[in-house]
C-alpha cells in the first residue's frame, strides 16, 4: 500500500476518539487510520510527524458573507462589497478552516436557480476552501417561488435563509411574514430542508428606533438597547413555535445572542423538536461594553452585543446541546469601512474573525474551559457538516472521509495581531493571547498551507452540495 500523506498524531480526533492515530491519506480522501507505525515511512510520499500537536478535521464556518453589500451612510454615497471569497478563503486557510458557507440571495424578479448561477460566478475558481451556500430569501415571496424552494433542496441547497426583521430601518424589504414563512416551512419538512433564521421581533426593534431617535441617543454604542433581549426572546419563541406547528420543521438559529434565545432553543429541543443554535465567537467573546471602546463598532455584529449573563448563557448552552456550532458571520472589509456608521441605523455588522476562530476558540475551550478536543472540534467543525448536510465527507477524521485537516500547534502561541493576518487591516482580536495555532492545513489532501508558508491555488476550492440526513430533522440529535 502507498499512500500520498501520513500524518502521524498523538492527539488526533476521530469520531471514535482522541488518541494516538495515524492518517493515511490517498488523493483526495482518508484511506486508512491506522494505529501507530502501522506503515513504514517507506509506504508514503510524505510523513508528517504531527506529534505533541492536536489533529483535527478542517474547520468549517457555516456562516460567511463575502461580496456582500455594505450600504453607504450617506444618501446616494457609495456602496461598497465586501472582500471577495479570494481573500476570506486564503485567510480562513491560515485559520486551519477548509469549508465556508457562504448565501445566494434571491431577489424579486428571477427564480432561484438564477440567484445559484449569478452565486457561482462570484465564487468559482475564486475559492481556496469548499465552500456552498444557504439560499437567503427576502420580502413577499411569490406563490411561484414555493416549487423552486422544493428544486433548489434536491439540487444541494437544503439550508434557506430568513429574517423576520429588516435588522435597520432603511434595509426594509428583508423581513418575510409568518404566513409566508409557515409556507416555506411547509415546503422544507417535506423536501428535505432545514430553516437558517436570522430572528429579531420587527416591532420592537423598530419601535427602539424610534425612541432612541426621539431620545437623541442614536450612537452604536446604544445597539443593545434596540437589538435587545426581549426581541430575540419574543421572535425565537413565535418562529419556533410555528416551525413546531409545521410538523417540526428542523431549525437553525443564526447567531443566537442572548440568555433568552438560548431558553427558547433548549426549551423546544426538550420538547422533542430538532431546533439547533449558532452563536458567533465575538458574541462569546464582547459585550456590549465593548462599543464605547475606540473604534467600538469593530465588535459589533446585528443583532447586538449584550451582558455578561448573556455571554455566560451562550457558554452553557454548549454544554446542554442549545449551542451547536461557532461561526463568525464574517464581513471582511477595511477599518475605514468598518467605522463608517456611527449610529444605531447604519453600523456596518459582521466581522473580520474566519482566520483566528479556530485559534481564539481552541484557547477559550480547551485551554481556559477544559473541553475535551472532540467537544471543541464538534463546536467548530463536525456539527456545522451534520447540520448543513456535509457529514461525514467533512467534519470528521474518518476513512472515507475527505482529507480535510488542521494541524493546531499548542508550542505556536501567538498574541494576535492584525498585521500577522490574512484578512484586513483590523481585528477585533487584536492583543489576544491565543494558546496554539494551526501549523498545517490540508483540503482534500492538498497541503494547502504549512508553517505559515501558503500552497494553494485559487482554483483548489469545489462548490459543495448537501443533503441533511433525516435524523438531524426528525429530532435534536446533537
Ligand atoms: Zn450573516
Amino acid at each position: 500500500m502507498m499512500f500520498d500523506i501520513i500524518i502521524r498524531g498523538d492527539q488526533v480526533v476521530t469520531p471514535h476518539g482522541t488518541g494516538a492515530w495515524d492518517l493515511c491519506i490517498k488523493g483526495e480522501t482518508i484511506a486508512a487510520v491506522m494505529h501507530p507505525d502501522q506503515f513504514s515511512n517507506l509506504q508514503s510520499n510524505r510523513v508528517v510527524d504531527a506529534r505533541g500537536k492536536l489533529v483535527i478535521p478542517g474547520g468549517i464556518d457555516p456562516h460567511i458573507h463575502s461580496l456582500w453589500h455594505i450600504p453607504a451612510i450617506e444618501k446616494g454615497g457609495e456602496i461598497k462589497l465586501t472582500d471577495g471569497p479570494d481573500i476570506v478563503s486564503r485567510a480562513a486557510v491560515h485559520g486551519g478552516t477548509t469549508s465556508l458557507l457562504d448565501f445566494a440571495t434571491w431577489t424579486h424578479g428571477q427564480t432561484i436557480e438564477e440567484a445559484v448561477n449569478i452565486r457561482k460566478q462570484d465564487w468559482a475558481q475564486k475559492c481556496y476552501t469548499d465552500y456552498g451556500y444557504h439560499i437567503m430569501l427576502q420580502g413577499a415571496i411569490p406563490h411561484n417561488l414555493y416549487p423552486q424552494i422544493a428544486e433548489v433542496i434536491q439540487e444541494g441547497y437544503p439550508s434557506i435563509k430568513i429574517f423576520t426583521t429588516d435588522i435597520t430601518p432603511s434595509r426594509k424589504g428583508r423581513k418575510i411574514t409568518h404566513g409566508h414563512i409557515w409556507e416555506i416551512f411547509k415546503v422544507l419538512k417535506k423536501e428535505g430542508g432545514i430553516a437558517a433564521i436570522h430572528a429579531e421581533d420587527d416591532e420592537i426593534v423598530m419601535h427602539m428606533y424610534d425612541v432612541l431617535d426621539r431620545e437623541g441617543r442614536t450612537g452604536f454604542e446604544n445597539l443593545a438597547e434596540v437589538h435587545n433581549s426581549m426581541s430575540e426572546d419574543l421572535s425565537f419563541r413565535r418562529i419556533i413555535r410555528l416551525a413546531e406547528l409545521t410538523e417540526g420543521t428542523p431549525l437553525y438559529m443564526m447567531h443566537v445572542s442572548a440568555e433568552t434565545g438560548v431558553a427558547a432553543i433548549e426549551t423546544s429541543r426538550k420538547r422533542g423538536f430538532p431546533v439547533y443554535g449558532e452563536t458567533l465567537h465575538q458574541y462569546l467573546m464582547f459585550t456590549h461594553e465593548h462599543y464605547k471602546l475606540p473604534n467600538g463598532q469593530i465588535y459589533h455584529t446585528y443583532p447586538s452585543l449584550k451582558e455578561t449573563s448573556d455571554q455566560d448563557a451562550l457558554w452553557k448552552g454548549q454544554l446542554n446541546g442549545s449551542i451547536s456550532t461557532i461561526a463568525t458571520d464574517e464581513i471582511c472589509c477595511n477599518l475605514s469601512t468598518k467605522t463608517q456608521g456611527k449610529r444605531v441605523d447604519d453600523t456596518t455588522g459582521g466581522n473580520a474573525g474566519c482566520e483566528p476562530r479556530v485559534s481564539v476558540m481552541y484557547t477559550e475551550m480547551i485551554v481556559k474551559r477544559g473541553y475535551s478536543p472532540s467537544k471543541f472540534v464538534d463546536l467548530i467543525s463536525t456539527n456545522a457538516a451534520k447540520l448543513m448536510g456535509l457529514y461525514p465527507k467533512k467534519g470528521a477524521l474518518a476513512v472515507g472521509s475527505d482529507a480535510d485537516i488542521a494541524v493546531l500547534d499548542p508550542a505556536e502561541k501567538r498574541v494576535v495581531t492584525a498585521s500577522r493576518l490574512h484578512e484586513t487591516d483590523y481585528t477585533p482580536w487584536e492583543g489576544y493571547e491565543a494558546a496554539a495555532w494551526p501549523v498545517l492545513t490540508v483540503l482534500r489532501g492538498k497541503i494547502m498551507m504549512e508553517n505559515g508558508e501558503f500552497f494553494g491555488d485559487v482554483k483548489d476550492g469545489k462548490l459543495l452540495k448537501r443533503k441533511v440526513a433525516e435524523d438531524i430533522r426528525s429530532r435534536p440529535i446533537i
